[in-house]
């Protein structure tokens, strides 16, 4: 088995900006697993929220000794060799277990979400992001944004009236709120949720700073809206640890590891009867078309992060009145732009 890498610059449409940072350029790591005349595809969006650059996902795949995953079939077998090496680095973890999954659909020629019995049908409508910007350019980005009946904004800084109000504006769509553990006072947490719940909005992401568990737990019990935890879960060993602080979980490949642990998260969170969202860093199509494969088992989709870039060298899954549609093409569904 041979791991190839190279850094990617992908240019974002907008700058981004959350309740954290901004930025115009996210570099991301592509990896290539080539095995028996087959090359798997995958993809590192680094986060330095849990302490990750490009230079350590370079480093952590300079570790993988080929011949440990010289049979990519045995994903669990493997999984657990990338774990022995670190139990964090999550993306570089991510990147190596998407191309063994994209190695595993193409060598028996079907799609993932055939391989694990799901219907590409049941894939549900995806939000599409409108970061933190001036009330112009946000009622811009709304007006940009118009094939996209679901929206998700960010809140969490010290103007979300006035954001919310320069959305609706320019809509009465369904809006998805992301605090990013933004409001960190409970009493103020709750009252936001009272307000959005009145505002069209369908559910609040993360609205308190990870460690106020419990503080989240109050929120959950007086909240009219499902609280979805993000920064609070990261691996699967997490989604136990949030019943009964949250409704819900978003599940990040970047953050979980890869499409194996995410597959285990969500049957996870489903036997506690916890709604399931999966999430994107910004990530081109690779990690898109990856995450979207898991989509029919969603209830809440977010995976735009290939929408918000001007140079996507893949395609992969599109988006059609919201609607993620899968590709008919074996592994994670990617080819590479004028190639293959
Ligand atoms: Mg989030």
């Amino acid at each position: 088995m041979k791991l190839r890498y190279h850094t990617y610059d992908l240019k974002l449409r907008h700058t981004f900006t959350i309740a954290r940072e901004s930025s115009d350029v996210s570099t991301v790591v592509f990896v290539e697993l080539e095995h028996d005349g087959i090359t798997g595809y995958g993809e590192a969006s680094p986060s330095n929220r849990y302490g990750e650059t490009t230079d350590t996902v370079i480093e952590f795949i300079k570790k993988v000794e080929g011949d440990k995953i010289s049979n990519p079939f045995l994903i669990e077998r493997n999984v657990r060799y990338l774990e022995s090496l670190s139990q964090k680095d999550y993306s570089a973890r991510t990147a190596v277990d998407m191309a063994m999954h994209d190695w595993v659909g193409k060598a028996l020629g079907v799609p993932l979400y055939r391989m694990w019995g799901l219907h590409p049908d049941d894939a549900p409508l995806t939000t599409f992001t409108i970061g933190i910007d001036s009330t112009e350019k946000i009622k811009k980005k709304v007006r940009e944004a118009e094939q996209y009946p679901l929206l998700k904004i960010k809140l969490g800084g010290d103007n979300d009236e006035e954001i919310l109000n320069a959305v609706r504006s320019e809509t009465d769509k369904v809006l998805c709120v992301d605090a990013n553990e933004g409001w960190s006072v409970r009493e103020i947490a709750l009252e936001k949720i009272l307000w959005l719940a009145k505002n069209g909005v369908e559910f609040v992401e993360q609205p308190m700073p990870a460690d106020q568990l419990l503080d989240t737990a109050w929120l959950l019990e007086r909240a009219s809206l499902p609280v979805i935890a993000d920064e609070n879960v990261v691996t699967l060993y997490d989604v136990p640890k949030v019943r009964g602080a949250f409704d819900g979980i978003n599940i990040k490949l970047m953050k979980c590891g890869g499409l194996n642990a995410a597959l285990k998260m969500i049957y996870t969170a489903k036997s506690m009867q916890m709604k399931v969202m999966m999430g994107c860093m910004v990530e081109s199509s690779v990690a898109i078309s990856a995450a979207a494969q898991l989509s029919p088992l969603l209830d809440y989709a977010d995976l735009d992060g290939n929408l918000l870039i001007t140079n996507d060298p893949f395609e992969g899954v599109t988006v059609e009145d919201g609607r993620l549609i899968l590709p008919d093409k074996p592994g994670i569904g990617v080819t590479k732009k004028g190639g293959t």
